[in-house]
């Protein structure tokens, strides 16, 4: 039995360069991080070979003696680091990642063409809260349910409740889904249940009540949530859903939290653990879990807590910069671990600006907002970058903003040489190895 770099030279040394990569560069990723060494212990460890299909002393399988005490542990950890009471929260750790633990829920609570409402994809929403085009359903959500999306209000880059709250009372979903990949600010989740999933309720009562539960996909902040430096989402959702390897820092996977009472007459308990398995997955991945129960005795600590303040602040840091630097930022600031840059003021777009960058090696990505970027602190963070730094990347970020520009202008032209660097800003040229 051989390591890696002698087994399989070839993937050794892709893992190698991407290890490379990562080190070299300023990860910007709002939804990345860096584990840890115990998490990835965890995660390539002989936990991989195990099936065990159920749930903890409910196996499809025999020897699972250990996987048990270790899901059972995971459990534990997940509803201490959310500061859970055990008898009113349940918790499903088996969800492959957080678009699956998501679907879960759908089918856990939903009738096939149930009217769902997530934050539109193109204002911050994710693919998973119902994404459609008006040719097409994109993600499998719009397929198999009605979705229909709420939006920011454009003036102040904050979800619109009032429209959100006119538009449920007639479009009357049976769920509503706090959550974002792109947005910068607390969600109101007052607002969203006793405003809006109760209006619903007493609106309609008399004709045979449609009320809607609420789901909370806190993918983004869970790290943020666990250290109580944003709003608690667990006091007003019947759901909670995440993934796991983004601000809460462990492996890649997703987890499912459950208020234990009955929600609209739905046992959310045995619906969603039996939308995980049998319903959409087999084997849980025993090896992630393990990882993620290493991660969520990390996050309970006194120096998660710092970190998880230290991302917040930097972001400030950062998003301040900006906004000193003559950058229109969505929302005006952060109250997270992101912000976002509206770049259409400069006439340029956020696709030019991130291949610009990726060539200096730093890392972000263009933002679902038409014409932006979205910068996310919680990787440097994690690489014990302070404001002072991310006041740094700030002008960083401006150079590139700045060569954009420049270039945009410079291939506006025609000559052969505007020829060429309007290729080369368009297209992958200037990333290969070919150039030197
Ligand atoms: N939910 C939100 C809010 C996300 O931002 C993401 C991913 O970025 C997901 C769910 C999906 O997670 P995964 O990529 O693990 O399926």
């Amino acid at each position: 039995d051989h390591g890696l770099s002698e087994a399989d030279p070839e993937v050794s040394s892709i893992i190698k360069k991407e290890k490379e990569r990562q080190f070299k560069s300023l990860e910007l990723i709002a939804s990345e991080n860096f584990t840890s060494r115990a998490v990835m212990e965890a995660v390539g460890s002989c936990l991989t070979n195990k099936y065990s299909e159920g749930l903890p002393g409910k196996r499809y399988y025999g020897g699972n003696e250990y996987i048990d005490e270790l899901e059972i542990l995971c459990q534990k950890r997940a509803l201490a680091a959310f500061h859970l009471d055990e008898k009113k929260w349940g918790i499903n750790v088996q969800p492959l990642s957080g678009s699956p633990a998501n679907f879960e829920v759908y089918t856990a609570i939903l009738n096939p063409h149930d009217r769902i409402m997530g934050l539109d994809l193109s204002h911050g929403g994710h693919l998973s809260h119902g994404f459609m085009t008006p040719k097409r359903r994109v993600s499998g959500t719009s397929i198999y349910f009605e979705s229909m999306p709420y939006r920011l209000d454009e003036s102040t880059g904050l979800v619109d409740y009032d429209m959100l709250e006119k538009t449920a009372t007639l479009f009357r979903p049976k769920l509503i889904i706090a959550g974002a990949s792109a947005y910068p600010r607390d969600f109101d989740y007052p607002r969203m249940r006793k405003h809006i999933t109760y209006r619903i309720d007493t609106c309609w009562k008399i004709a045979d009540a449609v009320s809607a539960f609420l789901m909370m996909d806190m993918a983004h902040i869970s790290g943020l949530v666990a250290a109580s430096v944003v709003a608690n989402p667990f006091e007003y959702c019947d759901i909670v859903t995440t993934t796991t390897h983004k601000s809460l820092r462990g492996p890649r996977g997703g987890m499912i939290f459950f208020k234990k009472d009955p929600v609209l007459g739905v046992d959310l308990e045995s619906a969603i653990n039996n939308a995980v398995f049998p319903g959409l997955q087999g084997g849980p991945h025993n090896h992630t879990i393990g990882g993620l129960a290493v991660c969520l005795k990390h996050a309970q600590s006194p120096e998660f807590k710092a970190y998880q303040n230290q991302v917040v602040s930097n972001c400030r840091a950062l998003a301040n910069r900006l906004v000193e630097l003559g950058y229109t930022v969505v929302s005006g600031g952060t109250d997270n671990h992101l912000v976002l840059v509206d770049l259409r003021p400069l006439g340029i777009d956020g696709a030019r600006v991130e291949k610009i960058l990726d060539m200096a090696s730093i890392t972000l990505n263009k933002n679902s907002v038409p014409g932006g970027i979205r910068i996310g602190s919680p990787a440097m963070t994690t690489r014990g970058f302070k404001e002072k730094e991310f006041i740094a990347i700030a002008g960083f970020i401006h150079e590139g903003v700045q060569i954009t520009i420049d270039a945009k202008g410079f291939v506006s032209g025609s000559s052969k040489l505007q020829e060429f660097l309007k290729f080369a800003v368009s297209s992958d040229f200037l990333l290969t190895d070919k150039v030197s």
